[in-house]
């Protein structure tokens, strides 16, 4: 039997484990989040001062999944007294099918957007050579992505719940009702709810457990992604966040004020393993990245290029994994796309925990 009281384990400081512990303890629930690396790591996927916000999917489901996240956001930015999204609007441009597609759900959904010729679109964002189709909504910026962090843990704290950082799970034991949570510190916790909130580790830390009980995770690939920031040479107010839906790959990319426009191909990095990987950029792909930013970026310095290193844990459909089996909850398959959705995700884990049924298209 676990001991009355309990904390529920999160495993994972990234944007999804500190939601859920944020959603999980201002809902009275004790909360222990442990994550192996220091506070704010640049390890795993969620690090960065920069993340998209955009409601453009051509994916009805997905779209109204962002307008249930941007309300949240609206409360957490409340609730923080300080913005966490800039709402620098979205430009969309490219393959007219997926343009139009995209342009097709945010008029089902309702939400505002405006069709513009490439010329159009390149007078009013000079810093973007456009092709295609185009489309933008006003909706959509960009999230304050290692503050949103901090504002979760924060939450999380002043509710109650500890946060425990260089701590590393080194076991988990699973005895049907409950499970034994093995830590480096050499502590172990015995809980009736584990959330697994892990990302890029999720195959291996709770891939055979949740096997054992049945249920085969989705096969995830785990790639190294290496955007990089571009200097730019336009004021800060020139950039939309944009993604180019390309000929061969889909590009994304934004400013990050202070440190220049980030420019990345979307999910084409190698397989690795993320507790061993070199984190050095792959040399072919950093030219063919420079290339791309040389003809479609001219609003930036192409040459002087400052590479990041990240995970994505690519589910095989994009889709995300939120689901439930017995005590252990796992969040993974985030595909590159899941920050936008971190307060709803933590909302969806945390309703998890309590008993609730699993959001249908997140199900194991
Ligand atoms: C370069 C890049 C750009 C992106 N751009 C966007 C964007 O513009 N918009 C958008 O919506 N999304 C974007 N994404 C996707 C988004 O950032 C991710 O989906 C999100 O950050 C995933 O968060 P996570 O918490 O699941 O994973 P992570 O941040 O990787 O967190 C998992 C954590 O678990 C910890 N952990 C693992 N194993 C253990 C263990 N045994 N013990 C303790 N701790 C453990 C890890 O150290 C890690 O901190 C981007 C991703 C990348 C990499």
């Amino acid at each position: 039997m676990s001991s009355p009281g309990a904390p529920t384990v999160v495993i994972g400081g990234g944007v999804v484990g500190a939601a859920a512990a944020s959603s999980l303890a201002t809902r009275g629930e004790p909360v222990l989040l442990v994550e192996q690396h220091g506070r704010g790591h640049d390890l795993g996927s969620s690090h960065g001062a920069s993340r998209i916000f955009r409601q453009g999917y051509a994916d009805a489901e997905y779209v109204a999944l962002t307008t249930r996240a941007l309300a949240l956001w609206e409360a957490l930015e409340a609730a923080v007294g300080h913005p966490l999204i800039d709402r620098t609007g979205a430009v969309d441009h490219g393959r007219p099918e997926v343009v139009d597609a995209i342009a097709a759900a945010l008029d089902d959904a309702g939400i505002p957007h405006e069709a513009l010729t490439p010329e159009e679109a390149a007078d009013r964002w000079p810093g973007i050579t456009f092709e295609g189709h185009v489309l933008t909504h006003a909706s959509a910026g960009r999230i304050r992505s290692a503050e949103a962090i901090e504002a979760f843990l924060t939450l999380a704290a002043r509710a109650g719940a500890e946060l425990r950082f260089d701590t590393r799970v080194t076991g988990i034991e699973d005895h049907g009702e409950d499970v034994t949570v093995g830590l480096s510190d050499g502590h172990r916790v015995r809980t009736p709810h584990l959330v697994a909130a892990v990302g890029s580790w999720a195959p291996t830390l709770v891939g055979d457990l949740f096997a054992a009980r049945g249920t085969r995770l989705p096969a995830l690939r785990i790639t190294q992604e290496q955007p990089a920031h571009f200097p730019s040479l336009l004021p800060d107010e020139a950039w939309p966040s944009f993604v180019h839906w390309a000929e061969h790959d889909d590009v994304y990319g934004l400013l990050t004020p202070g440190e220049g426009v980030k420019v990345g191909f979307h999910g084409t990095g190698p397989v690795v393993d993320p507790d061993h990987r070199d984190r050095t950029p792959v040399a072919t792909e950093a030219a063919r990245l420079q290339a791309y930013v040389e003809r479609f970026v001219p609003g930036v310095d192409a040459t002087q290029p400052t590479f990041i290193s990240c995970l994505y844990d690519n589910s095989p459909d994009e889709d995300f994994v939120v689901d439930r089996r017995g005590p252990v909850t796992v969040a993974t398959g985030f595909s590159g796309h899941g920050f936008k959705f971190a307060p709803l995700l933590g909302e969806l884990i945390a309703d998890l925990v309590a008993g609730g049924t699993p959001y249908p298209r997140f199900a194991l």
